[in-house]
């Protein structure tokens, strides 16, 4: 099936190296995250959120690993101990959950004061408009917290699209790479999997998103990883959203 043929009631979009730049997440999101863990926390320590999120971080099996590793470690806990225990999970890329909380509120602060804006490709708003008017419904599926996607949305470079998702979905409902977590999406979209195209830069996450019955279709934006032979022949591959900008609900015509 050609793009020009699809049809679709959901599109449904992974963030990373789909919408966003791979390079967005990496080289702005988590150092503004790292440079500013430790002004937050100061700012922070005393509130009920931040102090759940220093008692989560010590359960963290890595915190005593962690510490042992300093010379100089101060028997309490303190706002140092605690930012430079984020930042060891930043560079180690270990991401556990309390982190990503923590990460989510900073970056909630960043976006706010317009230090940080979502980057997404200049075709996606377009895409974004067109699907809708022609009556389908956007959901997104990003390893992401949904939070962070909702962040990324609504403070993006192309202004608020947030009011054109209808749904998120992070790693609660599984891992991006199984069966289980798109026939979870279809259920919970109350959705046919067959009416749902699901977009990726990952071939494997395509596999998965295959395997549950949906249609799925591989970016290749700059900077994504290169595919192999097989993969091009397996998937229909596009370098943008251009190519989809007609798709269509099914209609009720019989089909030829
Ligand atoms: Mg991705």
């Amino acid at each position: 099936m050609t793009t020009s043929e699809r049809v679709a009631k959901v599109v449904l979009v992974d963030i990373e190296g789909t919408t966003t730049s791979i390079s967005f997440v990496h080289d702005v999101l988590f150092p503004y995250a790292r440079a500013n863990v430790e002004r937050f926390l100061r700012e922070s320590w005393v509130g009920d959120n931040t102090k759940q999120i220093v008692q989560d971080l010590q359960q963290v099996p890595e915190f005593s690993e962690y510490r042992a590793l300093l010379s100089d470690a101060p028997a309490e806990v303190d706002v140092e101990l605690i930012s430079g225990f984020v930042r060891y999970l930043i560079d180690q890329d270990l991401k556990v959950t309390p982190m990503k909380t923590l990460q989510g509120l900073i970056w909630a602060e960043g976006y706010a004061s317009g230090e940080l804006k979502g980057h997404v490709y200049e075709d996606v708003p377009g895409a974004f408009q067109a699907w809708r008017d022609a009556g389908l419904q956007i959901a997104v599926y990003s390893s992401g917290s949904v939070a962070a996607q909702k962040l990324i949305f609504g403070y993006s470079t192309a202004g608020n699209l947030q009011p054109h998702l209808s749904a998120h979905f992070d790693t609660h409902v599984g891992h991006k790479q199984e069966k289980q977590s798109y026939d979870t999406i279809a259920k919970l979209l109350k959705e046919d999997p067959h009416q749902i195209l699901f977009l990726t830069d990952i071939p494997g996450e395509a596999a998965a998103a295959r395997s549950a019955g949906l249609q799925a279709i591989i970016l290749q934006r700059p900077g994504n990883a290169a595919l192999t032979d097989d993969q091009k022949l397996s998937y229909e591959v596009i370098p943008d959203f251009k190519p989809l900008q007609n798709l269509k609900l099914p209609t009720n015509k019989p089909q030829a």
